[in-house]
């Protein structure tokens, strides 16, 4: 298999370098650079046979695009919600309306998306949702409780996977619906402030919210359908533009380690070399799979093996700087905000990647019932 990059991709890249390289910038408000995205053509590079995205990128070159953006110093994307989850979850179940209303305004970075599945009651087994969507004219209204809703306090619009039909049970009965954030009195979000200090979650609580029952995919009922379609949508351009991401942290720990002479301890050389070659496995891995249909299991054993990796790395990160790693930033005093510094930043953070997006148990199962055909969990154990 031909992993290089074709002359064509290579001018894609010098373009998208470029632009980058002149725009990038980790301190621009990140709606203002969602909009500068957008204008420039840089959202929806895969769209294009619905015929709502920008430029037209083949499969190769939207990898390109998604490693320069990792090694730039443009900020975290807000719209990636948006432009990686919903409008491919659109473009399959959507209807023609709902496709024109909704993804212009994505792919020109100006509405911005969460995802209401997850609460109190329903995370790993998200069947169990209870919020509710009762039919009240040419709408529904809303009711209940969302949790680790990302992004919320940025959104414009939320996708919610709620029960339409109230005697309903498990994956039946449930509609996603596209519900509009600003209602004041009827949506109330509330930041979840995590052990960085930061807040990039929040519970999020409907209090008769409307949404409109044509804002319903995928037609009532069929809530399910659509919200599985969508988590399979999380897939591997992203994937390659992460390990980017990985392999800068990787070069970061080595260089402290070379920096303070904790690459002198055997053990911390062995444990950096299997990270470098851990990396270059998932790199290859992720590759294979862009190619065709992977395996039944392939996203689950992906999402396993970056995880653990993310979370070792981490780890290392902390033993090569040792009793250094528990104060805090050089540059920080005791009367500035509780501040982190990156490999802090990188041990904490990692500490979620093995929860969301399914976590650690739940992928080891879909492996052990879809891969290995093992006996399947008790019905509701999932
Ligand atoms: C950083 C971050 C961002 C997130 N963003 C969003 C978002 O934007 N929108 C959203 O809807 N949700 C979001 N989530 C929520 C995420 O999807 C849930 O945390 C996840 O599904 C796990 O659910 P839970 O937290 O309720 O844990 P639980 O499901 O209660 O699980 C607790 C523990 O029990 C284990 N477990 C559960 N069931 C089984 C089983 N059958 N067999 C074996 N072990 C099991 C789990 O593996 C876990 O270790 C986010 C989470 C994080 C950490």
């Amino acid at each position: 298999m031909d992993f290089g990059f074709s002359e064509e991709d290579e001018g894609f890249r010098a373009e998208a370098q470029a632009w980058l390289a002149e725009h990038a910038n980790s301190s621009t408000d990140r709606r203002t650079w969602e909009r500068a995205l957008g204008k420039a053509g840089w959202i929806g590079i895969g769209w294009a046979e619905s015929g709502y995205g920008n430029r037209t990128a083949t499969l190769t070159q939207q990898v390109v695009w998604a490693e320069e953006y990792a090694r730039s110093s443009a900020p975290p994307r807000s719209g990636h919600i948006g432009e990686n989850l919903l409008a491919p979850t659109l473009i399959a179940h959507g209807t023609e309306e709902q496709k024109s209303r909704f993804l212009p305004p994505v792919a020109a970075g100006a509405e911005l998306w969460c995802q209401g599945y997850s609460e109190p009651g329903a995370g790993s087994d998200l069947a169990g949702v209870r919020t509710a969507a009762v039919r009240e004219g040419e709408g529904y209204r809303i009711s209940g409780q969302k949790i680790w809703t990302s992004l919320a306090h940025e959104a414009d619009w939320c996708f919610v996977l709620a029960r339409t039909d109230p005697d309903s049970r498990r994956h039946h009965g449930l509609g996603f619906l596209l519900v509009p954030m600003d209602q004041p009195g009827r949506i109330e979000v509330r930041p979840i402030r995590q052990l960085t200090g930061t807040s990039d979650f929040n519970e999020v609580f409907f209090d008769g919210a409307y949404a409109r029952a044509e804002h319903v995919v995928g037609g009532e009922g069929q809530g399910w359908r659509v919200a599985m379609s969508l988590l399979g949508f999380e897939r591997g351009v992203s994937t390659l533009a992460q390990q980017i991401g990985f392999a800068e942290e990787l070069a970061a720990v080595v260089r402290t380690a070379v920096q303070n002479g904790a690459v002198r301890d055997p053990v911390v050389r062995s444990r950096l070399v299997r990270q470098w070659a851990e990396l270059g496995t998932m790199r290859r891995h992720a590759l294979r799979t862009l190619g065709g249909p992977a395996g039944p299991g392939a996203p689950s054993v992906a999402k396993l093996l970056w995880a653990g990796w993310h979370q070792r790395l981490g780890e290392l990160a902390m033993q090569v700087r040792g009793a250094a790693a528990t104060a805090g930033p050089e540059d920080w005093s005791p009367s500035a905000p509780y501040r982190l510094d990156a490999s802090q930043q990188l041990f904490l953070f990692s500490r979620a990647d093995t929860v969301y997006g399914g976590s650690d148990q739940v992928q080891r199962t879909i492996i052990a019932e879809r891969v290995l055909g093992l006996p399947r969990e008790p019905k509701g154990a999932l």
